[in-house]
């Protein structure tokens, strides 16, 4: 099977075309600063139409087209039910017609998080692996989990997608979710720059210096001994960890696979959550093995095959 596919990332859309568990062709699309995806839709759909000339193949020999999106989907309906920060006008724009028009496809939308463990487990880290949970720390924290080799979506598609909106700090900021001291609104691409400007010490930092504060440059000034970035990079650490826990607590996987752009440091945040969940979490079986998402940024294109081939029930 073929498909098109796309990832609405944070900061970039991930566009792909798609044989099974390879990627013919793949690039992205910036998408910084970006509010609105009716803006975006016609350079996606002219990506799109040059990978396909790139491949030689085209739309009417792929089975259809699958989008990752970061909010509250309904996968068997192909809607976007919630939205948070990113991509507003989506659920108004009737995606499916979109598809059906432009590349005359069926579409499938899920959670951009479900997506790339669906990627994962049929063709990266989590290949063979019936229970695991995915943590993607980015722009956001995503999450998702499959249980009995079925990915988990729930009643109204939030379970397990949420787990960055656990809270860890129960007196701690408000989120943009509305949940307070979420792990997302205190170590993510977009929370992690407004803690370390909170720091005491932050002004005599060398990170006061820094315009465009990221995970990039927080690790690499820790690593040169800079004072509040160990001491930030050291509280986002233990955020992820202990945010891990609490998802193992709850679901009971074999396999943790952590993604995302924090993921540039893997060693040292592979060590760092599996030592803590060795020591904090209750197991009666052994523990949770974490491992790198092996797909990097192409795991949620890579999920399109098979959510395309699922079953789906309740349409
Ligand atoms: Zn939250």
């Amino acid at each position: 099977m073929r498909a098109l596919a796309l990832d609405l990332g944070g900061t970039h859309i991930g566009c792909g075309v798609v044989e099974e568990d390879r990627l013919l062709a793949h690039t992205s699309i910036d998408a910084e600063g970006a509010s609105s995806l009716a803006d975006l839709l016609p350079v996606a759909t002219d990506t799109l139409r040059a990978l396909l000339r790139e491949t030689g193949i085209t739309a009417k020999e792929c089975a259809g087209m699958a989008i990752g999106f970061p909010g509250i989907v309904d996968v068997r309906n192909g809607t976007i039910h919630s939205t948070l920060k990113k991509y507003e006008d989506a659920p108004k724009l009737g995606l499916v017609a979109w598809a059906r028009k432009t590349f005359e496809l069926p579409l499938r939308i899920e959670n951009d998080a479900r997506m790339a463990l669906i990627g994962e487990h049929h063709a990266g880290a989590g290949r063979g692996v019936a229970n695991i949970i995915m943590m993607t720390l980015g722009t956001g924290i995503g999450s998702a989990t499959i249980l009995d080799g079925r990915i988990l979506r729930g009643v109204h598609g939030h379970a397990s997608c949420l787990g960055g909106h656990l809270t860890v700090k129960f007196d701690g900021p408000l989120c943009h979710c509305g949940n307070i001291g979420c792990a997302e609104a205190e170590a993510s691409g977009w929370s992690m720059p407004l803690v370390t400007r909170a720091w005491p010490g932050f002004a005599e930092s060398a990170l006061a210096r820094i315009e465009k504060l990221d995970f990039r440059e927080l690790f690499n000034h820790a690593e040169h001994g800079d004072k509040v970035a160990c001491e930030v990079r050291e509280r986002c650490l233990r955020v992820w960890a202990a945010n891990a826990v609490s998802l193992i607590h709850a679901y009971d996987p074999e396999m943790l696979i952590l993604g995302g752009g924090v993921m540039q440091s893997a060693e040292l945040v592979l060590s760092f959550v599996q030592e803590y969940i060795n020591t904090h979490t209750w197991s009666s079986w052994g523990k949770t093995q974490v491992r790198a998402a092996a797909l990097g940024s192409t795991a949620a294109l890579l999920g399109a095959v098979p959510l395309l081939s699922e079953e789906m029930h309740g349409a």
